[in-house]
């Protein structure tokens, strides 16, 4: 097929577990729906499962099973578990409630070997440090892997991701690129971010559609995702740089930690129980977006409760604008 334009878009793979044992029944990647069926019907027959992974694939499992009536373990790799983009005492907060839930969160611990019976069932996790975790099941969440083979091939430029601009143009100018597969480096930004949230995915095609019918667009969302889990929600927007400073608001049971460059606020991520924790974390992405100041003192002195941060953060982005 001949093109003037063509746009890729073939998103991610889920990191799959290369243990010993690994391959075979009873263990679970989770990407498509056909995962979450399988996942979701596995729940209902086993006892104890081990999660791989504690990022917010592992951790939405390890709830959703430990509200099943399911004896679930995590096993992450890193020294905590939401290592990738949620601070630490939000990470801590969300760990909490899992152990109040009955869940075991094990970190700095990784699989050596999926463990069967003679029949081929799963009966454990062998760890790195010979430590064997019984277990009927294991789902795996570690990461996924954009999937670049075909623009590796085509010869255009990747790097962990199809690096593309604001606008979604690879390497080779007749060629665009959105989604879970590109590495996008955002207008005023000296390096490229993966992306890895269905809000950001929709928004970058439609960036590149309108960029390849020859209309200017370019993609300036302030990125935004969340996750449930048991009764609570966490909601994040923006992205920390390496530099920003951290600064917890908000209170003990509704924790709000702001990334600060200077005076300007670059990352908000806030979790507690029921839905009200969207409303500050919403406002704060408009200041975000307006490159608003917030005087981190005065939202001290509010009080702290997700209204009065919501009030707090809609007055700097008026301020802003
Ligand atoms: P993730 O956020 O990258 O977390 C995976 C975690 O597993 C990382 O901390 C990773 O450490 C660790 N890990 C890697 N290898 C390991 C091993 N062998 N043993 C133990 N831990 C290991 O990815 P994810 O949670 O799997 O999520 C997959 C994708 O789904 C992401 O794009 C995520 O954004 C998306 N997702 C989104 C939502 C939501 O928006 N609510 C919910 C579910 C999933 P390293 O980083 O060091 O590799």
């Amino acid at each position: 097929m001949s093109f003037e334009a063509v746009l890729l878009a073939p998103g991610a793979e889920p990191r799959r577990l290369r243990v010993a044992g690994s391959d075979g029944p009873g263990v679970h990647h989770l990407r498509d729906t056909g995962d979450a069926l399988s996942i979701s019907h596995a729940l209902g027959r086993v006892h104890r499962l081990v999660v791989v992974g504690g990022g917010v694939l592992g951790l939405e499992v390890a709830a959703a099973a430990a509200m099943r009536g399911v004896d679930v373990e995590v096993v992450e790799a890193r020294p905590r578990v939401l290592g990738r983009g949620v601070p630490a005492p939000i990470a801590a907060w969300i760990v909490a409630l899992h152990e109040q839930h009955g869940v075991r969160v094990r970190t700095g611990a990784a699989p050596d070997a999926v463990q069967r019976s003679p029949d081929g069932a799963v009966r454990g996790v062998r760890l790195i440090d010979g430590t064997v975790l019984p277990a009927d099941a294991v789902v795996v969440g570690i990461g996924i892997e954009p999937r670049e083979h075909l623009a590796l091939v085509a010869g255009l430029a990747c790097d962990d991701g199809i690096l593309v601009d604001a606008s979604g143009r690879t390497s080779h100018p007749a060629v665009f690129a959105a989604g879970d597969a590109v590495r996008m480096r955002r207008t005023g930004e000296s390096y490229g971010i993966r992306l890895e949230s269905f809000s950001a995915a929709g928004r970058q095609g439609e960036v590149a559609a309108h960029t390849m019918l020859g209309r200017d667009d370019t993609f300036a969302d302030v990125p935004w995702w969340w996750s449930d889990q048991y009764d609570a929600t966490l909601h994040s927007t923006g992205v920390a740089t390496p530099d920003a400073r951290e600064v917890l608001v908000g209170t003990p049971e509704a924790p709000l930690v702001l990334s600060m460059a200077g005076e300007r606020l670059v990352a908000a991520c806030g979790v507690g129980h029921g839905p009200e924790i969207a409303r500050p974390v919403r406002a704060a992405g408009r200041v975000i977006a307006a490159r608003g100041r917030v005087d981190v003192r005065e939202l001290r002195t509010s009080g702290g409760d997700p209204a009065s941060l919501t009030a707090a953060f809609r007055a700097a982005a008026r301020a802003s604008v």
